[in-house]
């Protein structure tokens, strides 16, 4: 049976029952206030708050479900603490506190507040937070944010849920408050992350006055992000680009698109002519819509007949698209979002979802409040982490140990699915006699988790499963990036997870098309619809569409790219909207590679430090700009509509890439994106067969579709996997080149803040700046310590690859002998610190792990 803790004293948690409810089955009193039984609880009062073991806030009783193994405290000097305030809140409310204007979106006018309790509801309905409390007398209930400081220091993360329900406009935004009503409302996908939340643009007199959630939307179901409600200032910013640029010595001249058009056209054609076709190269948007990324591969392929083409999808999910592929057959999201409240046990790897996938990460965590056993493997202590039943904080770098012995775990005591192994996997035989080498002693060692709490993970996933594995980057941006997502695939396997509702592989997707990009054929080796340019039929296929065959020899990764690019074998390069330059690891050789391209094109809005070096850069339209379709993270390829003309003349990059393959001489008839989806469905029948603009309403489709009756697929594998059986692999650790340096003690890892995204040309331009104004460099306290630095400080921060310096955080977020950083500004130039090392097989680079000094700078 299963047993948690109350006080002490143990109690076997009943499904769907609160700690509240659980202690008073024991004799255990918790001190309620607006506690009402048999009415929702929402927490609001703050007055029955318990301590819950390894998490630092607390957390509501009334409506947090007792967990499996919980440590639960219900009294003691820091809730005495707190209660202590909330009776002196009571008995003394402060003066009416009046309009808060402390927050760079929302505005709290105290005055206006009726006490109705919305917001509480809400905020912990819809972004899983309890940020709205009610202080006061019962008599006289007010609402308050948490925190002792104004909203601005508070918890809140900006999703403008309250705004939504608050009855009176006590809680409002303020950058609609003195905005003109919308003279219309345009449906469309974000263009921020790989969720694919569908907003409602509000537009009037030329300009976005409001975003709101779409509130039917089966992605996002009323929710949103700061990001995608708020940060959209970007669009109307006065430093947009608005006409084609032409490198003339060191500056740069604004010419026509007719000029631009026919002078790449010339610049292509005569390094084509001179060096072959595998002098040119592209990197396609992520940014960018499904039908802009197909039209460019193409061009490049058909046109030139090189396929040096990839995207950004090499240097972050490269290595989980590959090695899905090889174990299942498909190298996409087996699950669906949905699947997060269907699920019966969930696991975090890697992934830091209420960050960098709000939206995501919120329905985690109130799946997780409410009683789902959560895991949690991450070197940081996250805001999800804290959450978990049980949170593995192992060494960066290490999941394959990690993996392997929970494996092993599993397999030894006989816990793991036998049927679904024997039934629908293959490779097994080989697989248990690696695991009966495999040291587990070994494994607790090096990845810093003790073997009880291995035990427990295993324990949990036998319990509870099939789970849920929601992945991230922490998983693929390693030189073992494809062995970590093999050997967790294993554990899925063997948990009979894949194929299963409410189970399966969620791998997050950073950018709101890096999915759509790869599924276009912006890979070297495969095209449109993953089919691999080396068999002659896909070739057929491709040539009786396009006219002319796919060339046959896979061409060059991106990084390879830029290598070729430095010893003078690539001439000319194309980037469609990506800023490489920052976002691409050891930034010193990417510098060097664009520096000696004859030709580099970049398509941008800004003039970022890519399109600084270009020989011609040409303005884009940003998502709000044009129409077309994007695909999320779970295979769903969703519309996206212009709510506005371009700035200038700046052009969606579907219609550049007609116009350039016109220019080239292609017989290039599209009339719209609707006419490049068409062609796409006939390219790749078995993944989009079935889909066209008209069957995208109201919520777009999943693929596989192939065909116009299908309705999509929500669970990938379910009857039999694509690949026929599934593949067991044998993945042995290799340790990495950063993992332990002389000199240079810190492990560094690097990733995403919640109010940033990517290297912030968009968020930048937004308030978003004020909430997150700089990078930060999180220390462990004794690290910190050790090197005499104090939060606040200004560090500096050296690898072998380069160096840079950083606010300092001291926290225990990070574990003593490990670092974090942010990469979303261009004076931290985080990625001078990365260096070139990369997963063999994926290519895509260690941003996860880099060997660091600090010093106080
Ligand atoms: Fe946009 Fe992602 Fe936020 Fe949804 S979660 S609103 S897709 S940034």
């Amino acid at each position: 049976a299963m047993t948690a803790w109350i006080d002490g004293r143990p109690v076997e948690p009943r499904h769907d029952e609160s700690i509240l409810a659980a202690a008073a089955r024991i004799g255990i009193e918790i001190p309620t206030l607006c506690f009402v039984e048999g009415l929702p609880a929402d927490g609001g009062c703050r007055r029955c708050v318990v301590e819950i073991a390894g998490r630092d806030h607390l957390e509501a009783a009334c409506h947090t479900a007792l967990a499996d193994g919980a440590r639960v405290t219900t009294s003691g000097p820091r809730l005495g603490a707190l209660r202590e305030q909330l009776d002196a809140l009571q008995r003394d409310p402060p003066p009416e506190a009046g309009c808060d204007e402390s927050h760079p979106y929302l505005v709290f006018d105290a005055a206006r507040c009726i006490g109705c309790r919305r917001c509480v509801q809400v905020c912990d309905e819809i972004p899983g937070r309890g940020v709205w409390q009610v202080a006061g007398p019962q008599s006289s209930p007010r609402v308050v944010c948490d925190g002792p400081g104004p909203l601005r220091e508070s918890t809140c993360v900006a999703c403008g849920a309250c705004v939504d329900v608050c009855p009176t406009a006590a809680i409002t935004d303020r950058d609609r408050r003195d905005a003109p009503a919308p003279e219309r409302s345009v449906r469309t996908t974000c263009g921020y992350c790989g969720v694919g939340c569908q907003l409602d643009v509000g537009v009037a007199g030329g300009r976005v006055v409001r975003i709101d959630a779409a509130r039917d939307a089966e992605v996002n179901r009323g929710a949103l992000c700061s990001k995608g409600r708020y940060a959209h200032a970007w669009q109307g910013s006065a430093d947009r680009l608005t006409q084609p640029l032409l490198r003339r010595g060191e500056a740069f001249e604004p010419i026509s698109w007719r000029e631009a058009i026919a002078w790449v056209a010339e610049r292509l054609d005569s390094i084509h002519r001179a060096h072959g076709p595998d002098a040119l190269g592209v990197m396609t948007s992520s940014r960018s819509t499904n039908e802009a990324a197909y039209l460019l591969q193409k061009l490049f392929r058909a046109r030139f007949g090189t396929n040096n083409v990839d995207c950004c999808a090499r240097v972050c999910h490269s290595s989980t698209a590959l090695a899905l592929a090889q174990v299942t057959g498909t190298g996409a999201a087996s699950a669906s979002f949905a699947d997060i409240e269907r699920a019966s046990c969930m696991v975090v790897a890697g992934a830091n979802p209420t960050e960098a996938h709000p939206v995501i990460g919120a329905r985690l965590l109130r799946r997780a409040r409410s009683g789902v056993p959560l895991l949690v493997i991450d070197p940081r202590r996250t805001e999800i982490a804290e959450t978990a039943t049980l949170h593995l904080a192992l060494q960066p770098g290490t999941n394959v140990l990690l993996f392997n012995a929970l494996a092993k775990l599993l397999v030894e005591r006989q816990r793991h699915a036998t049927d679904y192994v024997a039934a629908r996997c293959e490779g097994w035989g080989a697989f248990e006699g690696f695991l009966a080498g495999f040291s587990i002693e070994a494994a607790a060692q090096r990845s810093g988790v003790a073997l009880a709490q291995l035990d427990a993970a295993a324990e949990l996933l036998a319990a509870h499963g099939p789970p849920l594995f929601v992945t991230g980057l922490g998983l693929s941006e390693l030189t073992q990036g494809v062995g970590s997502v093999r050997a967790l695939a294993n554990l899925a396997l063997l948990t009979g997870a894949i194929g299963r509702p409410g189970a399966g592989m969620l791998p997050l997707r950073g950018q709101n098309n890096v999915q759509g990009n790869a599924d276009m054929g912006s890979q070297p080796g495969q095209l449109t619809g993953y089919q691999a340019v080396s068999d002659p039929t896909v070739r057929a296929r491709f040539a009786a569409t396009w006219g002319v065959e796919p060339p046959v020899h896979a061409g060059l990764t991106i990084p390879e790219m830029l290598e070729a690019a430095t010893a003078g074998r690539l001439r000319a390069l194309w980037i469609q909207g990506e800023d490489l330059a920052q976002s691409d690891p050891d930034e010193a050789r990417v510098l060097q590679a664009l520096e000696r391209l004859d030709l580099l094109v970049v398509q941008e809005l800004f003039l970022t430090e890519t399109a600084r070096r270009a020989h011609l850069v040409l303005p884009t339209a940003g998502f709000l700009e044009q129409d077309g379709t994007f695909t999320n993270g779970e295979r769903r390829i969703q519309r996206v509509r212009a709510a506005l003309r371009p700035p200038g003349e700046a052009r969606p990059d579907w219609e550049v890439a007609r116009e350039l393959g016109r220019e080239l001489g292609l017989a290039w008839n599209y009339e719209s994106p609707a006419d490049v989806l068409d062609e796409i469905a006939r390219v790749a029948p078995e993944l989009f067969g079935g889909i066209s603009v008209d069957r995208l309403e109201p919520d777009g489709l999943q693929w596989p579709c192939p065909d116009r009756a299908h309705p999509g697929t929500a669970t990938v594998h379910a009857d039999a996997f694509v690949r026929g059986r599934a593949q067991f692999s044998i993945v042995s650790f290799v340790e990495s080149s950063e993992a332990s340096v002389p000199g240079y003690p810190l492990s560094l890892i690097t990733g995403r803040v919640r109010d940033h995204y990517n290297v912030g040309t968009m968020t930048r331009r937004t308030a978003h700046a004020e909430l997150a104004p700089d990078d930060a460099l999180t220390l462990h306290p004794r690290d910190a310590a050790q090197l005499g630095i104090a939060e606040g400080d200004t560090a500096c921060i050296e690898s072998r690859h380069g160096r840079t310096v950083a606010r300092v955080e001291v926290s225990e977020r990070v574990l003593a002998g490990n670092a974090f950083l942010s990469f979303h500004f261009p004076e931290t130039h985080a990625n001078r610190l990365t260096g070139p090392a990369r997963d063999p097989e994926s290519n895509c680079p260690e941003y996860k792990l880099t060997a660091v000094r600090v010093a106080k700078a």
